[in-house]
């Protein structure tokens, strides 16, 4: 090595000042040498000798390419643009990363109790109560659903009793649960129109839980190697949510929404990346799996830190509106009562707006989901079309009730707002019109409820504004009634 070669590989020392260079710029954001991003954008930069920086993505192009066009690294000779001299440097030793120092890998917090005891999950019917206070309508789907999930809390429980066991290697008690039981997952297939509160039910009840919950798009989702997120990416988004603690993960629901649309398309030739394929890549997380995911990021790159997160103990609820099924379980319905009365029974059918409640494992496969798949969401959900008193229920009964949102808005500048009750109903049969179940409430409301919250606080006399059915209609304002 020449006398430069040695000046240059100083200049890259720790020891000789260059912690201190990196302690003064500890104030400034790392910038990726390469693409020119900052740390709060990119995430943790590697730190390489001459002070620069590169992000993990740069980081593993620059593998990629060196890899893949089958680079060879006895010739590099000095890279003094890099401050690096790989000439002495014998066989490929590349220097290894810095961790990121700011992990965000939190602490397990230290417990009194296990995770999951039996005693602290509610008992169905409290659930589901509790549902009750959000969640209009559904009775059915609520308590399915309150049964699963206690049932699939009590199954964690259960599987974390008998490993306690096992780790103390004691004999099991007569009344413990014999080992060759085993309880089988109740992952949930949710099927319901658009706007029937399928993603509210799942976040209600995450919510009440307290547990974590990653919210998916089927359609968002490719085989892995494709454009798109990889199917683990769903784990990802779960262990962002719980914190990036991993046994909180594990406790977590996952839901994933539009699943009709990766239903096996007919008459492909070519081959379906976005349908069967990714319902064949699913069935590994659904039946519960080791996945190794980024922590941090949802890239995954050879150079981010990764948590293997088990999959066995996650609660998966796949939802879709399935808009063709009806057809499909109303011709099974006509063809199985063909013999005799068919005509009668065929209106009878097509007048059911309960329709999807009849269906069945064969209407979905005849839909185009995979039998595997099927098997592996055992409890099948159905929510119905919300009728117009639903609707009007929804705009003001549930705890956070849109009504009541805009009543304690206007009571922070000391209005009352009062809504008719024909008022209700019109913002109801307005709703139905659009045909997207109870998201158009909140459109419709934020329509009219514009020009009111723009105007009152204008007025400081005015004491009470009364919505009435003609102001909606466009016929007329709203009544407003002076304070005093
Ligand atoms: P989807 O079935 O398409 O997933 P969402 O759950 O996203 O529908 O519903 C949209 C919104 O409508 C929710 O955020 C919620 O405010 C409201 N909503 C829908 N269904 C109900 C319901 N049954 N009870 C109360 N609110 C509901």
């Amino acid at each position: 090595m020449d006398e430069k070669d040695e000046n240059l590989i100083k200049e890259t020392t720790p020891e000789n000042g260059q912690n201190d260079r990196n302690s003064s710029d500890d104030q400034y954001e790392k910038i990726c040498y390469s693409c020119r991003r900052s740390e709060s954008k990119a995430g943790p930069m590697i730190n390489m000798p001459g002070g620069m920086c590169l992000c993990h993505d740069c980081m593993q192009k620059a593998f990629d390419t060196v890899l893949k066009n089958g680079f060879d690294f006895s010739k590099i000779q000095n890279m003094p643009f890099l401050n690096m001299n790989l000439s002495d440097i014998s066989g490929l030793n590349i220097p290894q990363p810095e961790i990121p120092q700011k992990q965000r890998i939190k602490k397990k917090k230290p417990k009194e109790q296990p995770a999951f005891d039996i005693r602290d999950i509610p008992a169905p019917h409290r659930i589901k109560a509790s549902l009750d206070q959000y969640v209009i309508g559904q009775e059915q789907a609520k308590k399915v659903i309150s049964v699963a999930v206690y049932n699939h809390y009590k199954r964690v429980f259960a599987e974390q009793a008998r490993q306690a066991e096992t780790a103390s290697d004691e004999n099991a008690s007569a009344d413990s649960i014999p080992d060759d039981v085993i309880i089988e997952k109740s992952n949930i297939l949710m099927i319901g129109p658009t706007g029937s509160g399928k993603t509210y039910l799942v976040k209600t009840l995450a919510r009440l839980l307290d547990v974590p919950l990653a919210i998916a798009d089927a359609t968002s989702l490719t085989e892995a190697g494709y454009i798109g997120d990889d199917i683990e990416s769903v784990i990802s988004k779960l262990l962002a949510a719980a914190d990036n603690d991993v046994e909180r993960a594990e406790h977590g629901i996952v839901f994933i929404d539009e699943i009709d649309k990766i239903a096996k398309k007919k008459d492909m030739n070519s081959r379906d990346v976005s349908g069967e394929s990714v319902q064949q890549e699913l069935l590994k997380l659904l039946e519960g799996s080791l996945v190794e995911v980024p922590v941090g990021t949802n890239q995954k790159n050879a150079l981010s830190p990764t948590a293997t997160v088990n999959t066995d103990q996650i609660l998966f609820i796949c939802g879709g509106a399935f808009p063709d099924l009806e057809r499909i379980v109303k011709e099974r319905l006509n063809k199985t009562s063909s013999i005799g009365y068919r005509a009668e029974l065929r209106d009878r059918y097509d007048d059911d707006p309960d329709i999807l409640s009849h269906a069945t494992n064969a209407d979905l496969r005849a839909f185009g989901m995979i039998p595997e798949f099927l098997g592996r969401l055992p409890i099948l959900v159905t929510l119905t079309k919300l009728t117009e008193p639903m609707l009007v229920k929804i705009l003001k009964e549930p705890k956070n009730a849109i009504l009541k949102q805009y009543i304690k808005l206007l009571a922070l500048d000391e209005v009352k707002l009062v809504f008719e009750d024909d008022a209700l109903t019109w913002i109801a049969a307005e709703a139905m019109k659009r045909e997207t179940g109870a998201r158009a409430l909140r459109a419709i409301m934020e329509e009219f409820m514009l020009d009111i919250m723009y105007e009152v606080p204008k007025d400081p006399s005015i004491g009470t504004v009364v919505i009435t059915r003609s102001y909606l209609e466009k016929n007329g304002g709203p009544r407003i009634e002076m304070r005093g």
